[in-house]
Formats: C-alpha cells, sequence, structure tokens
C-alpha cells in the first residue's frame, strides 16, 4: 500500500496501532472509492453534493408519506388544550409550538461584504432558537414522541374516552397513571431537555443519560423539573447505549431512540406545513424556478432529515435541502457519502468526537433518518468549531438575534452552495432562490454562556 498523503498514513498507523473496528484493508478501499474522504479524516472543512439525490416523481418506496404528517398534524392540534394549561409561555400561541420565519437583511449584507460569491436572493431565518419551553428544534420532535407515547398508554387502558377533550392529559388521574411507567433518553443535552420536561410535565418517571459534553445548566434545569439525570463519562454513543439498556431492562419503560426513531422524524416533519404558512403569509412565491434553499444543522440526522422530508412532502422539488455537520462529527456525510448508512461511527474513520457545538456532537447517524435522506438531500457541507462562533457573533452582531453553536452553522449555507455548480446544472438563476437558515436552539442558554459563546466569536 501507498500512501501519498502523510495526514493518510498516520490515521492508518492509529489504526494499525490501536487495531479496532475497522481494518486498515477496508479504510483503504473507503478511501479508494471515496476520495472526498481524506479531507473528511483530516478533519477539513468539506462541500458534498449528493449524487443519490432524487426527484420526487422517482420516488416510490419512502417508508412514511404525507398521511403520517397528515396525521401527526393532527395529534398536535389535539394536544393544545393541554400545552396551553400546562406551559404559561404557550398560552399565546393557544399551545402550538412555533416559531417565527425572519428576514436578515443585515447579516446578508454582512456575509457579501466578507465572503464570496455575492447571494442575490433573500435570505431568512426560521428561529427554532426561540422555541418555546424546550429552547431548541428538540421541541418539534421530543416533545411529539413523548405525546404519542401517552396517547398511546391511554388509549391502551381505556383511559381515554372517545372525542374526550386532551385537556384530561393534565389531570391527577393522568398523572398518577403515568407515574407507574418509566421514560429514558441518551442525549448531549436538548434532546434530554425536550424529552425531560414533556415527560416530567405528564407525571412519568423520567431518566435522561446525559454524555460528557453535556453543558452542567442542562442538567440544573432538569432536575429542578424532577427529572433524573444520569452523567455518563462518554458520548453520545455511550449515554445512548446505557440508556437503552437500562431503561428496556424496565418492563414499563420507553426508550426514546434518537439513533432510530420514527416518531421523533415525524414530530420535525410536521415544521413544514408550519413553514409554507409564514411562506404564504410574507408573500414568498414557491416553484421550480423560484426555489427554497433551506440549510440545516445536523446530528444524527433526525431532525434534519424529519423537516427535509416535510418540506419534499409539500414543495417537492423546488425545494433543496442541506445539511451541516461538524468538521469533527460528520456522522451523517459518512454514512451517506460511503452508502453505509449508520454501519459506522465517525470514530471508526480514526476522528475524534470533539466538538463545541454539541446538539451535533454524535458519532453515528440515525439509521432511520439516513434511509431516507440519502434520497432528499441536495449535499452536506462541513464546519469547524472556530466557523460555528463566528457565525454566531456576526448574527448577534448583525441582527441582535442569539443562537446556540450548533444553530449558527446553516449561515454559511448560501455561500458554500453558490460557489459549486449545483445551480448551473440544475437550471436555477441565483436571483430567484430564497434562503432559509434553520437556527435550531438557544433560548434557554444561560445569559453568562451566552456572553462567553459571543465573546468567543468575536476574537
Ligand atoms: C439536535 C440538534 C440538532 C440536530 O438534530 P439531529 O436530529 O441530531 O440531527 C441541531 N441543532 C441543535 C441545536 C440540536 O440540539
Amino acid at each position: 500500500m501507498i500512501f501519498t498523503h502523510s495526514g493518510i498514513v498516520s490515521t492508518f498507523q492509529f489504526f494499525i496501532a490501536k487495531s479496532i473496528f475497522m481494518e486498515a484493508k477496508t479504510l483503504h478501499e473507503y478511501t479508494l472509492n471515496y476520495p472526498l474522504l481524506h479531507e473528511i479524516i483530516q478533519t477539513k472543512p468539506v462541500m458534498w453534493l449528493n449524487p443519490m439525490q432524487k426527484s420526487m416523481k422517482d420516488l416510490s418506496t419512502l417508508p412514511l408519506s404525507v398521511l403520517d404528517m397528515e396525521e401527526a398534524s393532527k395529534r398536535w392540534k389535539k394536544f393544545e388544550s393541554f400545552l396551553q394549561n400546562t406551559f404559561p409561555e404557550l398560552q399565546e400561541t393557544h399551545g402550538r409550538i412555533t416559531s417565527p420565519l425572519k428576514r436578515i437583511s443585515t447579516m446578508k449584507r454582512h456575509l457579501n461584504e466578507e465572503n464570496t460569491p455575492f447571494i442575490e436572493g433573500d435570505l431568512l431565518l426560521k428561529c427554532d432558537n426561540l422555541l418555546a419551553v424546550a429552547g431548541s428544534v428538540k421541541a418539534r420532535g421530543g416533545f411529539y414522541e413523548v405525546l404519542q407515547y401517552a396517547e398511546d398508554l391511554a388509549l391502551k387502558h381505556e383511559l381515554l374516552k372517545k372525542e374526550e377533550s386532551y385537556e384530561v392529559f393534565g389531570s391527577e388521574t393522568f398523572r398518577n397513571f403515568f407515574s407507574q411507567f418509566e421514560i429514558g433518553v441518551g442525549s448531549t443535552g436538548n434532546l434530554g431537555l425536550s424529552i425531560g420536561i414533556m415527560s416530567a410535565s405528564l407525571g412519568f418517571r423520567v431518566t435522561v443519560y446525559m454524555s460528557a459534553d453535556a453543558r452542567e445548566w442542562k442538567k440544573k434545569l432538569l432536575r429542578g423539573y424532577g427529572v433524573t439525570v444520569v452523567e455518563n463519562p462518554g458520548d453520545f454513543g455511550a449515554a445512548v447505549e446505557e440508556g437503552r439498556r437500562k431503561t428496556q431492562a424496565n418492563p414499563k419503560g420507553y426508550f426514546v431512540d434518537d439513533e432510530n426513531s420514527k416518531t421523533l422524524f415525524l414530530g420535525y416533519a410536521t415544521a413544514a406545513y408550519e413553514l409554507r404558512q409564514q411562506l404564504e403569509e410574507q408573500g414568498v412565491l414557491v416553484d421550480e424556478q423560484n426555489p427554497l434553499f433551506v440549510y440545516l444543522p445536523c446530528g444524527v440526522g433526525g431532525a434534519p432529515g424529519g423537516i427535509t422530508f416535510g418540506l419534499k412532502q409539500l414543495f417537492g422539488d423546488a425545494v433543496h435541502c442541506f445539511f451541516v455537520e461538524p468538521t469533527h462529527a460528520p456522522s451523517v456525510l459518512i454514512g451517506l457519502l460511503t452508502e453505509t448508512l449508520d454501519r459506522y461511527c465517525t470514530q471508526d474513520f480514526g476522528i475524534p468526537l470533539h466538538t463545541e457545538a454539541d446538539g451535533l456532537a454524535t458519532g453515528r447517524p440515525s439509521a432511520f433518518a439516513s434511509a431516507i435522506s440519502q434520497y432528499l438531500i441536495s449535499g452536506v457541507y462541513t464546519l469547524n468549531d472556530e466557523s460555528f462562533f463566528k457565525l454566531l457573533y456576526e448574527l448577534n452582531h448583525s441582527e441582535s438575534i442569539f443562537v446556540e453553536p450548533s444553530a449558527a452553522a446553516g449561515l454559511m449555507g448560501p455561500q458554500k452552495i453558490l460557489s459549486t455548480d449545483y445551480l448551473l446544472k440544475q437550471s436555477i438563476d441565483p436571483a430567484n432562490v430564497t434562503h432559509i437558515v434553520w437556527a435550531t436552539g438557544g433560548l434557554l442558554v444561560p445569559e453568562e454562556d451566552k456572553k462567553a459563546f459571543i465573546g468567543k466569536g468575536e476574537k
């Protein structure tokens, strides 16, 4: 074996020395077949366009359909009265979990001054950084999964009468009933917040298995809700493993499996209805000549995958979705690029899982989400931690909007894509594109941490 690139040699030596997971021969074959892997392994920022993407008319066999989305949307509706009664923050929206869609022209001007190519189309921010109660995009998937589980139990045990208002989910009877069941989840932080808060609010016993990178304030906040927090010394994968094992040992235990959940995925997907309505209200025309480009921060791929699935159902080929991952946690990118989906984790390729974008610090992708995203998404790009903080600072400076590091990732999207031949190949006029950056979290970050993040980005 001859290696011309010193970085690859050292990666190989690392593998031979440790002889873990993947054989050197296998790794060599992957890097030969997928040259981009060289750069990914060296944790360089990369841009990948998806050769497997299919037009919606050529897609027949997805495990979910628009009917599942409609059902999910109806389930959300039924729970609105319960949500409104339970969380004062949801009074104003009458129990709906929604976030604003905001034009960020000053940020666009700033990006155009700093970088090329020039962004001509509109730049909008989908502000899930402001999602009430859980403070991140996880409110969509996580809340939905807990609500569906609660509904399943109530129906199965004939507690819920037909046509009865779901306000009863807040009653003492229901709380007492749910207290015999246990919900568990593994998390780097945000999923734990959403599952923990919603489960505890319904009366479940709930345990969140936090990875070592989870922030202290999130643990404290959860304990305040009566959630049991178990601190796992390992990474996200290790926390998930412990959570899965311990929760499933309880016959009345239910594990929310971020690496494989169809229900989380559907919860995220319903965001598409909300976005469609907002685009209509704001007079944004969307068709194949006037497409939407959407940039989504990606961890296991459930949130961005679900949102992409939802948008594709509503807008078809007029929407183009791009994921963004940290250079030190490119798990979905590796799975899609090598067509191995969830077979490997990033550590198998010698990439240490190390990023301050904690919502994205996941080594292994969701099997369920990746199997769908492989045909729907247009591409993936990666950014290093420095870029996350820089973008976080610039957004705060130009628009007075605070997002957490993970959530700033999409802001680099328009220029990343405009600098490829993607638009040319699809005959898209750059002036007609509406760019939507999905800001995924930030509301609950304590003031002190906010200041520290902004300060770091300014440097
Ligand atoms: C979880 C999370 C994401 C990504 O969601 P996945 O389902 O893990 O891909 C993005 N941003 C933030 C802030 C998150 O917490």
